[in-house]
């Protein structure tokens, strides 16, 4: 794909999508990296109903560990292995006020360092709480960017370099939310909204759904 049309692809995912914001509710950077370690195979939408009822009584590291393990786990119940999720929080926690003060790190090494914490969880608390321009590689953004041809790749993070390689710099902090957003609501895994997508003149996916 060539320069013009990636470029073309994301003005127009700009103008699709006036808000490219993560759909999850939090409102300090400790706050996103608890709802983005949560949100492992849980929707946005069960983490915000736990994290509605959690965040208030557990809003800081020190307060999250006073709640405890098992307090955690009352909140977190309902979602897919809340089990492991309270325990990592926790150590994490305790590790936040131990080595950093109580903030959430701006380092990629030292946020990998956190229990539970991956290089894509590390991505996501630097895009959206720090405004790098990181892309983290989620499914719905291993999706599109293997059907646009905008960096198709056989693994996450052969998908992650294409993009960070080749997104025109205008688009790097935001394509994250773009491409996540154009994924889960147009570009979904079962039959595409290609009919009514904004970029299908430009999209090189050879199988796109018919009109
Ligand atoms: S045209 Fe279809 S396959 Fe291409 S990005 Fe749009 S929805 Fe996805």
């Amino acid at each position: 794909m060539n320069a013009a049309r990636r470029l073309a692809i994301f003005q127009r995912l700009a103008e699709a999508i006036p808000e490219p914001a993560s759909e999850l509710h939090y409102a300090t950077p400790f706050q996103l990296l608890i709802a983005v370690i949560l949100s492992a195979q849980a929707t946005d939408k069960g983490v915000n109903k736990a994290t509605a009822r959690l965040f208030p009584v557990a809003p800081t590291p020190a307060a999250m560990l006073a709640l405890g393990e098992e307090g955690l786990r009352e909140y977190i119940k309902s979602i897919g292995l809340f089990r492991s999720k309270a325990r990592h929080i926790i150590a994490l926690c305790r590790l936040l006020l131990e080595r950093h003060g109580g903030e959430v790190p701006r380092r990629r090494e030292e946020l990998e360092a956190l229990p539970g914490v991956g290089r894509k969880t590390a991505n996501v608390v630097l895009n959206t709480a720090y405004g790098e321009p990181t892309i983290a590689v989620d499914t719905h953004i291993f999706r599109v960017a293997n059907r646009t041809g905008l960096a198709p790749g056989r693994t996450v993070r052969e998908v992650e370099l294409g993009l960070e390689k080749t997104t025109p710099r205008a688009f790097v902090k935001d394509a994250h939310h773009l491409l996540i957003l154009h994924g889960r609501y147009t570009c979904t895994a079962r039959k595409p909204k290609c009919p009514v997508c904004p970029i299908a003149e430009l999209c090189e996916y050879p199988d796109k759904t018919p009109p």
